[in-house]
């Protein structure tokens, strides 16, 4: 089914088929109208049942949503610390508290996202200062959640927080028992500590009957930094549904990705003034990302032959000829010959400088013109910084908008920009004790981003049909404990 819908830039579909809806103001968000004519491919087209889950989505998100009546009531009884259950409650809520890198945070949004529309909740994020001026609002009305809210200190809130799921659990202070916990029963909000240092009684979120009682709480708080999709599949409460909404099941963070994220007019400016100056005029683009995990070092030589080892293998990068054949491949006719941009995303200069060179010392093969680009490099991840995470947005975009990818395996940065792009990616294994990994890269089988957690927790209740599910989760092919899609 891939590249089968590839579209050419003059008929793309301005909506992406009706997945985005029309009417929000144009000059407010150019990205959402422009970017269909950037992306090379759109290899699925969203379901009718998609399409109309979405329409709902935003009707219930203007009805609910901040400035309107019931969210108005909902705060107050959360402010009075009543149980405001969902049994009276008009609109119930889930709020996504940034955390991590910004690919990180991408998918774990996302997932949230996902989330919301299978329990009919709305979405609202806690907007921290660093995640300011990077999307534009998806959704009509405000998806950010206004600074009077009851709930002091959000930021702080972690494993050890009182109000966190596995703590209410562990204190007896919650019933993971749908049969007896009552609407009333259950407190007017709870924190679900989903990140990387969660706790055994953290991980029953993850379970069908946990989900049942968490049904009933008026106002969830998420903090997750993975892409746990392939989770809610696995509870019978959500699995049918997502067959619905998703018949090919490795578009979920495809189709989700670009409804949901439009970057602000600053990032859209800096995307659209660096494609067009370095990138539109190529007949081929080729994006590259290169991370180095702090966890898994290589040297800077290595690393580069991993890279070099990886694109002889899979063919990515344009070969070059030595010598006299360089000579005669150079000709001024270039019949035959293709321009190519290579685009390059790294913290850091060196792959930039030693591809550059090899192309400027060397001739490409079929006298093919190749330009090598790289936007910035940043050195070091900084948290906390605006201008640092529109770079890093400005980039998992330019990535997406090219024919090819070669992403590095494990990062989320790269697992964004393939969903976006819709591109079964290349990815470059992981070192390990040191050394250039054997083989240096895999060709992904599907787009959908890796959970990098699998839940790991045994439930009670109603189970899913494993033997079914097996056919389509697949273990990663990046992170040996990781779960993904195809
Ligand atoms: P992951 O750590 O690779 O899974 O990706 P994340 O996006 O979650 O965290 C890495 C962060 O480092 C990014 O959000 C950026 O802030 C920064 N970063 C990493 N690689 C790049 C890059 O190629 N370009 C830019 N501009 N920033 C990067």
């Amino acid at each position: 089914l891939l590249n089968v819908s590839r579209q050419s830039a003059a008929g793309a579909d301005e909506l992406f088929g009706g997945l985005l809806s029309p009417g929000s103001d144009r000059r407010a968000c150019l990205g959402r109208y422009q970017s269909p004519h950037y992306y090379k491919h759109s290899p699925y087209a969203p379901s009718r049942h998609l399409l109309r889950k979405l329409r709902d989505y935003e009707a219930r998100h203007s009805r609910c949503g901040p400035g309107t009546p019931p969210y108005a009531r909902s705060v107050d009884h959360l402010r009075s610390g009543s149980s405001s259950s969902t049994e009276d409650a008009e609109c119930n809520y889930v709020v996504w508290i940034p955390y991590n890198g910004l690919g990180n945070r991408m998918l774990s949004l996302l997932s949230t996202f996902l989330y919301a529309l299978l329990t009919d909740r709305v979405l609202l994020v806690h907007s921290t200062d660093d995640f300011t001026g990077l999307f534009c609002e998806p959704f009509p009305g405000t998806w950010v959640l206004p600074p009077d809210f009851p709930v002091a200190d959000m930021s702080w809130l972690g494993v050890g927080s009182n109000q966190s799921y596995g703590n209410l659990l562990d204190g007896k202070k919650i019933a993971n028992d749908p049969a007896k916990a009552t609407a009333r029963s259950v407190p007017p909000y709870v924190y679900l500590h989903l990140a990387h240092d969660l706790r055994r009684s953290d991980r029953l979120f993850y379970c069908n009957d946990d989900q049942l009682v968490l049904a009933k709480v008026n106002w969830l708080l998420v903090q997750n930094d993975f892409y746990f999709v392939p989770a809610l599949y696995d509870m019978a409460e959500f699995e049918a549904e997502l067959r619905r909404l998703f018949p090919a099941k490795e578009s979920v963070a495809h189709l989700l990705g670009r409804y949901l994220f439009h970057p602000s007019n600053s990032v859209w400016g800096m995307i659209t003034r660096y494609y067009h100056t370095y990138m539109a005029q190529a007949e081929e683009r080729i994006g590259v990302q290169i991370r180095m995990f702090s966890w898994a070092t290589i040297p800077v030589d290595d690393m580069y032959s991993q890279i070099m080892a990886c694109s002889r293998q899979e063919h990515i990068l344009p070969e070059v000829v030595d010598g006299d054949a360089a000579a005669s491949s150079s000709s001024h006719d270039h019949g035959g010959s293709k321009s190519k941009a290579i685009l390059i995303a790294s913290l850091q200069a060196d792959y930039y400088d030693r591809i550059k060179s090899t192309y400027y010392e060397h001739a490409a093969k079929g006298g093919d013109m190749v330009g090598v680009f790289q936007p910035s490099h940043e050195e070091r991840q900084i948290m906390g910084q605006r201008t640092h995470n529109q770079k890093a947005l400005a980039e998992i975009y330019l990535l997406s908008f090219s024919d090819v990818l070669l992403t590095t395996g494990a990062s989320t940065f790269g697992y964004m920009s393939s969903s976006l792009a819709g591109l079964r990616p290349t990815m470059l294994m992981i070192p390990e004790d040191g050394k250039v990994p054997e083989p240096p890269c895999v060709r992904a089988v599907s787009m959908e981003p890796c959970f990098h957690m699998t839940p790991d927790v045994e439930c009670r209740g109603k189970a899913v049909n494993k033997e079914e599910l097996s056919r389509h989760v697949k273990e990663c092919e990046d992170v040996g404990k990781g779960i993904k899609w195809i």
